[in-house]
């Protein structure tokens, strides 16, 4: 019964995601703001699910307490990042654990693009500073230092989905585009790939990143990287905060070997909205905050209702489809394995979901414990030291429900048993 399925959603999730789980009959707590560790370990244990954007730090500790063993708690199931990066979620735990992170790897792309393209135009023509410049009441018309798009070459570090996309829409402005990627990916349009990053920064009067924050490439463009750019360019980070190293850009900026640069991530970012973007949390803030063309956005760029609503959608159904029939698909630290729904007419079918180390042997275990059953469906798979099962078996009375649930349970390398009626 779902009723009994509690649901903790936290950072002011889309209002769709939150009544599509109660419109399956989950009980959901429902938060505006992230919580702190000490918060989440006090509350997590009573719940089964969770939902987070990226402000949530789920770890190790986190994790143990949302699963310790305990009979008047749940132990938590499943976890949904709202949002693209799953950094935040210390996924091998996780997974050894037993649980499923879900994230929603591009219903934020275009979102992302289409600010990089205003950030484009916005530095090029200095137009922020300007309207800055206006709310002080100063008047000041100027076209030295300001340049149309047309013409110039935007290099892309990163060609993913939104790299690609901000391909497209920056082509229709008529500016030519290289990228840089570790991989080969065919060009869209008349965009070019290019060998190197330095080929990249040589070239591009603007560079707009989008990788993913790997180590290889936390503070990816740093001093030399900067100096390598052109004198004038302009640098773009919606990517990862520590992407690029601050103090190295605000050397470039300051000396004006850049002409401007927009960064919508920091290294860290304040957990709540307030005043609260200062050197406390970053100690070159305020030096940033001073000097002209930059713009500074608070990690906006999946900051749309349709991208929030699409990113609702998505991961409550992942986060449902799990709860309700095992499956992981589009999991991002799991095996991915679906089975088709059990439908109503398929009477005292039950669903074996068995999470268990990816060991030899496991499967011998397993059919011994289901041999007995008529097995309509089976199907497994494994993803590092986790391996999955999901198994539908006809016909079983409630009495071999439980003998099934405490016999796979108990198997040595057994994680976590669901069987679901
Ligand atoms: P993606 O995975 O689709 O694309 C990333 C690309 O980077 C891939 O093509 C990959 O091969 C490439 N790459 C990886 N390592 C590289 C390296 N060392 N050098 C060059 N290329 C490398 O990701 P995406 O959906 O396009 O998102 C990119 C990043 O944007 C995400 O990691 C996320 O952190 C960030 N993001 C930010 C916001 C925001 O609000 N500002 C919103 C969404 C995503």
């Amino acid at each position: 019964d779902n009723e009994d399925l509690r649901l903790l959603i936290l950072e002011n999730i889309s209002q769709e995601a939150v009544s599509y789980f109660r419109s399956q009959g989950f009980h959901v707590d429902h938060h505006t703001t992230a919580f702190s560790e000490a918060e989440l370990l006090e509350k997590i244990p009573h719940y089964h699910a969770v939902g987070i954007r990226s402000k949530t730090r789920i770890t190790e500790k986190i994790i143990k307490a949302a699963t310790k063993a305990c009979t008047v708690h749940p132990a938590l199931l499943v976890i949904g990042c709202f949002c693209i990066g799953t950094n935040q979620v210390d996924l091998i735990t996780a997974a050894k654990a037993g649980i499923p992170v879900f994230n929603s790897p591009f219903s934020n792309s275009r979102s992302v693009a289409e600010l990089v393209v205003s950030e484009i135009i916005a530095l090029s023509r200095q137009w922020c500073q300007r309207s800055h410049e206006m709310h002080a009441g100063l008047w000041n018309k100027q076209s030295k230092g300001c340049w149309e798009v047309r013409g110039k070459t935007l290099g892309i570090v990163g060609y993913g989905h939104i790299g690609s996309q901000l391909s497209v829409l920056a082509e229709a402005f008529g500016m030519r585009v290289i990228f840089y990627d570790v991989i080969n990916i065919m060009p869209l349009g008349s965009a070019r790939q290019v060998e190197t990053l330095p080929a990249l920064l040589a070239e591009a009067d603007f560079v707009s990143l989008h990788v993913p924050e790997l180590p290889e490439t936390i503070n990816m463009i740093s001093k030399q990287e900067l100096e390598q750019m052109k004198e004038g360019s302009y640098l773009i980070n919606n990517a990862r905060g520590r992407v690029v190293d601050i103090p190295a850009l605000i050397d470039a900026l300051t000396s004006k070997h850049l002409a401007g640069a927009a960064l919508d991530v920091y290294p860290a970012e304040p957990a709540s909205n307030g005043p609260s973007f200062d050197d406390q949390i970053n100690s070159w803030a305020t030096t940033l905050r001073n000097i002209p063309n930059v713009i500074l956005t608070p990690h906006i760029g999946g900051s749309t209702e349709e991208a929030q609503r699409m990113i609702g959608e998505e991961v409550s159904q992942a986060v449902t489809r799990y709860l309700n029939y095992g499956s992981t698909h589009g999991a991002v630290n799991f095996p991915e394995i679906d089975l088709r729904a059990i439908t109503a007419e398929q009477g005292n079918n039950i669903r074996v979901c068995h999470v268990h180390s990816n060991q030899p042997g496991v499967l011998r275990q397993v059919n011994d414990v289901l041999s007995p059953y008529n097995v309509e469906k089976q199907y497994s798979d494994s993803k590092g030291d986790i391996a999955y099962l999901l198994a539908d078996i006809a016909d079983v009375s409630p009495r071999d429900v439980n003998k099934i649930r405490e016999a796979l349970s108990h198997t040595r390398t057994n994680i976590l048993t669901r069987l679901l009626v």
